[in-house]
């Protein structure tokens, strides 16, 4: 019993003659009976990346059929006389719209791949990129975030319970200290309130978040991604006793925690009364 091609129903002229007259040698010969032609459907080579970007993996989401909107790895088809570390640069150019300064090859691995009725046996070439993405972050200013204490609704409890006036912030301002902050609900074992470090809490803020929210986020991510760097003032946040509270800076560190940067915090230490 001979096994069906995959794409015996789908070829079935001659590409050479036109006639009727294919015999499938194997899975990827087709041979004319009428003018002796021998095609070889060849398999096709592509590159995936995998990026690496500090604790995180980055992934593509599909725009287009087959698996439109499912996640899947940067990269594409090999052009014909292109090298597979050609055609990487060139997908993530094109796909992700950032250079490539080294690719490391990890493995290769067969792979099906279905487009319009035709099967492709493919053999994808895997490389692994480490992101160089970084982000500057420099002393923020407190004289640009009197909204934040007199007017921001979720903060005001805070104030008061530990009875803290704008003058008390300004003296304390200059006396804190830049100090890392990865993807934690807590800085030096103190809870912060208002930081949303899971990946769902900042969904659910994201959701919610007004439109300038999320056009700003995407204007600051747009730059890191075509520059490679940002300079960003630091977040800040306040500390009183056992209790601190993000004080601004929200989409700054969500924007360095989701492409697995560890930003600065600007910390104020407050005196208890
Ligand atoms: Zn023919």
């Amino acid at each position: 019993m001979t096994i069906q091609p995959p794409n015996s129903e789908h070829i079935r002229l001659c590409p050479d003659c036109g006639a009727q007259l294919l015999t499938w040698r194997s899975t990827k010969e087709i041979a004319c009976d009428g003018c002796g032609l021998n095609l070889f459907l060849n398999v096709a080579a592509a590159v995936a990346v995998i990026i690496e970007c500090g604790e995180l993996l980055l992934f593509a989401v599909r725009k287009h059929d087959p698996y439109r909107d499912m996640l899947d790895l940067p990269g594409g088809f090999v052009d014909p006389e292109e090298s597979a570390e050609t055609a990487l640069s060139r997908e993530l150019q094109e796909e992700l719209g950032i250079d490539v300064a080294s690719a490391r090859y990890l493995f290769s691995s067969t792979n099906k791949y279905l487009y319009k009725n035709i099967l492709y046996d493919v053999l994808d070439l895997i490389f692994l990129v480490n992101s160089t993405l970084s982000i500057l972050w420099v002393k923020p200013d407190i004289c640009e975030e009197q909204w934040e204490f007199f007017k921001h609704p979720a903060k005001q409890e805070y104030y008061h319970r530990h009875n803290i006036g704008w003058e008390q912030v300004l003296s304390a301002f200059d006396r804190g200290h830049p100090e890392p902050y990865p993807r934690s609900s807590l800085i030096r074992g103190i809870p912060v309130s208002l930081s949303y470090a899971s990946y769902d809490d900042y969904a659910r803020y994201l959701a919610k978040a007004k439109r300038g929210y999320r056009i700003n986020y995407a204007k600051m991510e747009e730059v890191l991604q075509r520059t490679g760097t940002l300079t960003l003032k630091a977040p800040i946040i306040m500390r009183c006793g056992n209790e601190a509270l993000l004080f601004s800076g929200y989409r700054r560190l969500c924007l360095a925690w989701n492409y697995g940067i560890v930003p600065y915090v600007w910390l104020v230490t407050l005196p208890q009364l």
